[in-house]
């Protein structure tokens, strides 16, 4: 029977790391995914030169001067910068909250004009926030918490805003700047020619068998290799011994209207509690309407994004890191500890909320400690 050193269970970022520098330390590597693609989540489909994010917006952006050479080992990124539009019934409003959004909601024009406007309304809040809610309040106020952070939130995670940790709207940039990019990144980007691409260079020369579920086929596939690199969910892993984990899953509808601009952007939120999508992604504007030969696109993409709790046979997209899941976790991270010979990562493997880069770097400084 043939051997392997590593068996990586998931073809994602974190997989596709991992496999790269382990090959090229002279391991033998084999890669298995369960679905029929590489780049997990981040993967990409081509629809007549429009690279279609198949499981939502995968925007790069990082601080993280090593991660950022890293990726462009397997592609150029272009210099796209996430400026989501939030619409609010037919109101539109810019994002993240800085000084053009205080100007649509409030109609001031001056940074001081705003902050004072957040300081008025932030004084229903005393002490230290202890949920979403009184975190967003606390840094923009009622209103905007009314109009652009209430029904989003509650549509993306199905709970209510006091119920969810403070940390998720920690991700948003508030700014008393005319500044519309919606992360504070000092490198971002989408790799031309599409992350599916950008995967496959990662995986050059290893061997990937795709449509294999490990979890199936675990003993056979255990046999074959000394370790085991596991990025699927952890709590699967183990059988559900301790009951499931809660994740949000994400429905998309995907169509393809009769124009060549349906929306004007890449990304519009709609953030009332009525309309049923959480937000409308258009795929060709992440490539600013251009193939990748630099030609106009004609017609479009588009999909429409639903959330839904996680349920067996869906996708899991986001880990609900609220305290009855942590705590759930943290037997399950124990149990991993025990687990010699397999180590656990990404997103699903430490039911973390990480974002492509730190996923990156979490592989990386993983793989140093393999090779040590
Ligand atoms: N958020 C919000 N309104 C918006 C966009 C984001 O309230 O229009 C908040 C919301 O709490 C959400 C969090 O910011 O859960 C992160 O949202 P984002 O859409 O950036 O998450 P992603 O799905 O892109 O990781």
């Amino acid at each position: 029977m043939e051997r392997y050193d590593y068996l990586i269970v998931g073809a994602g970022l974190y997989g596709a790391v991992c496999a790269r520098e382990l090959a090229d330390a002279e391991k033998k590597v084999l890669v298995v995914d369960r679905r029929p693609h590489v780049a997990g989540n981040a993967y990409t489909e081509d629809v007549d030169g429009i690279h279609v994010h198949r499981y939502g917006a995968h925007i790069f952006h990082t601080n993280d001067e090593t991660v950022w050479r890293y990726v462009q080992r397997f592609a150029a990124f272009n210099r796209f910068t996430n400026s989501p539009v939030a619409r609010y019934g037919n109101e539109v409003y810019s994002l993240p909250f800085n000084m053009y959004t205080f100007n649509q909601m409030w109609g001031v024009t001056t940074p001081e004009e705003a902050a004072a406007k957040i300081a008025e309304q932030r004084r229903e809040i005393a002490g230290e926030p202890r949920n979403l809610e009184e975190q967003a309040i606390s840094q923009v106020g009622r209103d905007i918490y009314e109009k652009l952070i209430k029904g989003y939130t509650e549509k993306q995670w199905g709970r209510d805003c006091r119920d969810l940790p403070p940390f998720i709207i920690r991700r948003l940039p508030v700014r008393l700047t005319y500044d519309n990019n919606y992360f504070n990144a000092l490198y971002q980007g989408i790799p031309v020619g599409g992350y599916t691409r950008m995967a496959e260079r990662m995986l050059e020369g290893v061997e990937v068998r795709l449509g294999v579920d490990y979890l199936e086929h675990r003993q056979e596939l255990d046999a074959l290799a000394e370790r085991v690199i596991y990025t699927g969910p952890v709590d699967a892993y183990f059988g559900y011994c301790l009951g499931p984990l809660e994740y949000r899953s994400v429905r998309f509808e995907t169509e393809t209207p009769d124009t060549d601009n349906f929306q004007g952007n890449a990304v519009v939120n709609y953030t009332d509690r009525e309309t049923p999508w959480t937000r409308i992604i258009e795929h060709k504007w992440f490539q600013f309407g251009k193939d990748d030969a630099g030609k106009d696109l004609p017609g479009t993409v588009i999909s429409r994004e639903y959330s839904a709790e996680w349920k067996p046979g869906d996708e899991p997209y986001y880990p609900v890191n609220d305290e009855k899941n942590g705590a759930r976790y943290a037997g399950y991270r124990a149990l991993a500890e025990k687990e010699a010979g397999t180590v656990f990562g990404g997103r699903l493997g430490e039911y973390r909320y990480y974002d492509m880069d730190q996923v990156i770097a979490s592989a990386l400084e993983k793989v140093k400690e393999l090779k040590a």
